[in-house]
């Protein structure tokens, strides 16, 4: 246990109903009854844990700064596994920053960056993932975001990793048996006993590392342009999607100058939206910028709405359009729908296919539905468990790596203490990955990109 007494405002800054100022450590019931009141006459020591009292919090000269609610949990009930008051006050800027000042001349020093969950971590009440889940669930930007987050701040990530290391630890004491062993008639202990646990290893560190993308572009969304040419309905799509008049919709050719961008929830997927300038040749120098830019959306883009002019045939920019865009995750869409449809086709086998009115709001239902099929978010299942970032990633593919690595010295009939070395290297992979062996400069690293408070 951390020897500082640790405290920060816990809620965001800004007008709200309240603020919560946090303190953890030995003393933060010794800290809080310095500075917090109750009117019952009560000091907080008395108190057990999950109690809570109304009262004041003052000043050094006794000025109360608020009414405030404390409410206590004891070590090792809480979430940091130490004593912790959670001082409730009026919300807003002011208020939670005196008291603060004040807890802290009381004898608490601030908190850095995520550390109420680091300490959660260094005292056993969360692993790595699900310390990291808490990230997740704060940043999350939609439902299925927050599920997923849930999911690994419920274990998912953890008990899926406990599965493989356990097959893992009983391959490498097999491995040593064998190894000691060689001639005893052993239960289990064979060479394809030994390709066979190494396999189901493989497939459970596959699975685990499959969603990963499509958990990529639930949790942090998709950059996402739409383009085509002037007057086909850029901007009205993109008003639609948003439900707001962001772009300028007009009907003179190329009034969308430069790139327009927005973030809108579709279903599961949040796309980060850029309008383009219809792409096309001109003369015209402020188009030709807004074009280029246009252009250069296109390459940098995961996925491309191109939208087309249903209600006029196929012409050569639209075929030069559809070329561009084949190798790329897209979704044509022939919009205009409500008019009388002419565009061909034909020229569109091999894409995902559309047809909307943007002005009229139809085919909205269907937009999503292609979208979540480009994107694969309609693979993910409710209890899939889904790595949430890089570093996790990372941790499964060495595991992978070197359980493949493993397979590899058993098929070329290398020594079993060679097949042992690569078992220990994808064991201390995932040991990683749930922080059971972790370094501090890996800890640290973690934990700084939480915000203060958390
Ligand atoms: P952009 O240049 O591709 O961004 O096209 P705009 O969104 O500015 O639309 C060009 C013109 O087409 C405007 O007059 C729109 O009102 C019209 N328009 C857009 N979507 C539709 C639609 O679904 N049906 C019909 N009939 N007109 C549309």
């Amino acid at each position: 246990m951390s020897e500082r007494t640790i405290a920060a405002i816990a809620t965001p800054l800004g007008e709200g109903g309240i603020s919560v100022i946090r303190i953890s450590g030995a003393d933060a019931i010794a800290v809080a009854d310095k500075c917090f009141f109750a009117f019952s006459g009560e000091s907080l020591s008395n108190l057990c844990g999950y109690q809570a009292a109304y009262g004041k919090v003052t000043d050094s000269v006794g000025n109360t700064l608020d009414d405030a609610v404390a409410l206590i949990f004891r070590a090792p009930k809480s979430y940091t596994g130490e004593d912790v008051v959670e001082v409730s006050v009026h919300g807003g800027t002011i208020v939670a920053r005196q008291v603060l000042r004040r807890v802290l001349e009381c004898g608490a020093t601030l908190a850095t960056g995520g550390e109420f969950t680091k300490r959660a971590f260094l005292n056993g009440k969360l692993d790595l993932t699900k310390a990291e889940s808490v990230m997740g669930l704060i940043s999350a930007r939609n439902d299925a975001a927050a599920k997923i987050a849930r999911g690994a701040r419920e274990g998912r990530i953890s008990r899926d990793t406990e599965d493989i290391l356990n097959k893992l630890l009983e391959t490498a004491a097999s491995l040593a048996a064998f190894a000691d062993y060689p001639d005893e008639d052993i239960p289990n202990l064979s060479e394809e006993n030994f390709a066979l646990l190494l396999d189901e290893c493989y497939t459970k560190c596959q699975k685990l590392i499959s969603t990963y993308d499509t958990g990529r572009i639930i949790r942090e969304g998709i950059n996402c342009a739409i383009v085509g040419k002037p007057n086909v309905g850029k901007s009205t799509l993109m008003n639609m999607l948003c439900g707001l008049d962001r772009s300028i919709v007009t009907d003179i050719a190329g009034t969308t100058r430069d790139v327009v961008e927005t973030t809108v929830n579709i279903g599961d997927v949040t796309l980060n939206l850029a309008d383009t300038a219809g792409i096309h040749s001109t003369e015209d120098t402020v188009e030709k910028f807004g074009v280029d830019k246009a252009i250069q959306k296109i390459e940098n883009s995961e996925l491309l709405l191109a939208v087309f002019d249903n209600s006029l045939p196929l012409d050569s920019d639209d075929k030069q359009l559809l070329e561009s865009i084949r190798d790329k995750k897209c979704i044509v869409i022939l919009n205009k729908s409500d008019l009388q449809n002419v565009f061909d086709k034909k020229d569109l086998s091999g894409f995902q296919v559309v047809e909307i009115s943007a002005r009229e709001g139809t085919g909205y239902d269907e937009l999503c539905s292609a979208i979540a099929r480009v994107c694969k978010t309609e693979m993910l299942s409710a209890d899939d468990t889904v790595l949430i970032n890089e570093r996790q990633r990372d941790c499964v593919n060495r595991a992978l790596s070197a359980v493949c690595a493993a397979r590899d010295a058993l098929t070329m009939g290398m020594t079993l203490d060679a097949v042992g070395v690569c078992v220990d290297d994808a064991i201390a992979a995932l040991l990683e990955l749930t922080g059971k062996r972790v370094t501090n400069e890996v800890c640290d690293e973690i934990f700084k990109r939480f915000c203060v408070g958390k």
